[in-house]
């Protein structure tokens, strides 16, 4: 019995702390088994994550063919580069943000490093060049509508659809990965924190470039690539900091590597983080981390049946400087919850 008046005391306390809370409101799929895991999924980045945001995701169920695991296509913001400055100079919490912020370029303008428009040269516009006109794509921003309720440029709760997310049917999944993954299943839970991490902001604007670059479409001028977005501030190469790019943007297959400092200092030397692309990188969706590396969630490819997906600290590292904010105490909630989603990860389905 003593002991009771302790524990009514913190819950007390802790009903009493102002927690606004990530959350995610997700029409049904259909599948009682599929809700059950996208909720999973959304639990988790709620369990991180602390923005007073909802993200209105219309989920789906249904079979998509194909290798594709599941799929998000989210609504983008245009936003003035200024505006996303200074929203992103507002929103910074942790130490991190505030490298992320400094780094940022100063002014109403970025500059680019791009390659595949009208203005470039080479085969099928394959030389890059410094894009620092001041045009439309140096001045503004695309990111995702809920990464904008994260930063505060436009509110938190606003109604209607952030992002649609439909997951393959034909695969075989399991559901609860609290038990292990079955043999011969897909990891669901863990497909469903990577999409929902698109959705969040885990986009490049490069795949754009790149869906519209020769030979398949185009070239078209620079300044319609208005797709540059929050995590491709983080997207350098060796030849985009020698030009003096503040990002780079390009098309192809060279190396590029994740930076919150502006690419002074590599997320983790030597290691090539990013996609390249579908058409003229690596095969692979830029808006991803490196294939097959084991960086974390956002590879582009999942783990084969029976694994589990893995949430790594630069995972969250990645979305902490975009926009989301930690929980008041965000230690033991992510250690345990990473912990629970443990082990390697090996590549085969593809997912976008
Ligand atoms: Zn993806």
């Amino acid at each position: 019995m003593r002991s009771l008046p302790i524990f009514a005391l913190l819950a007390i306390a802790v009903a009493g702390q102002v927690r606004a809370d990530l959350s995610f409101n997700i029409t049904s799929t259909g599948n009682a088994e599929a809700d059950s895991g996208f909720a999973q999924a959304a639990a988790f980045w709620s369990g991180i994550f602390d923005d007073d945001v909802t993200v209105n995701v219309t989920a789906g169920f249904s079979n998509l063919g194909g290798s594709i695991l599941g799929q998000a296509g989210s609504q983008r913001n245009l936003i003035d580069y200024d505006d996303f400055r200074n929203a992103m100079a507002a929103d910074a919490s942790s130490a991190d943000d505030a490298t992320m912020v400094a780094n940022l370029p100063s002014g109403s303008s970025f500059d680019v490093f791009i390659n595949r428009t009208s203005e470039a040269t080479g085969t099928n516009g394959a030389n890059p060049y410094l894009d620092n006109d001041g045009g439309a794509n140096n001045t503004s921003v695309r990111i995702t509508r809920a990464n904008a309720k994260a930063l505060g440029l436009i509110d938190g709760n606003l109604g209607g659809e952030d992002t649609a997310i439909t997951f393959n049917s034909a695969f075989t999944f399991d559901f609860d990965p609290s038990d292990g993954i079955g043999s011969g299943k897909i990891d669901f839970v863990g497909v469903a924190i990577h999409e929902l991490g698109h959705a969040m902001g885990f986009i490049s604007g490069v795949d754009i470039l790149d869906f519209n670059s020769p030979p398949s479409s185009g070239p078209f001028n620079d300044n319609l690539f208005t797709y540059v977005s929050s995590m491709d501030f983080t997207r350098h190469s060796a030849d985009s900091l020698a030009a003096g790019a503040d990002l780079d943007f390009t098309a192809d297959n060279r190396a590029k590597f994740f930076s919150i400092d502006g690419g002074v200092t590599a997320g983790a030397p030597g290691v090539d983080h990013f996609s390249r692309g579908v058409s003229n990188g690596d095969g692979r969706q830029a808006s991803h981390w490196r294939d097959g590396l084991g960086l974390g969630i956002m590879d582009p490819t999942a783990a084969p049946a029976g694994n589990v997906n893995v949430v790594t600290e630069l995972d969250i590292q990645a979305f902490d400087i975009i926009g989301w904010s930690f929980a008041a105490v965000p230690e033991p909630s992510s250690i345990g919850i990473l912990g629970l989603f443990g082990l390697g990860l090996l590549v085969r389905r593809r997912r976008s």
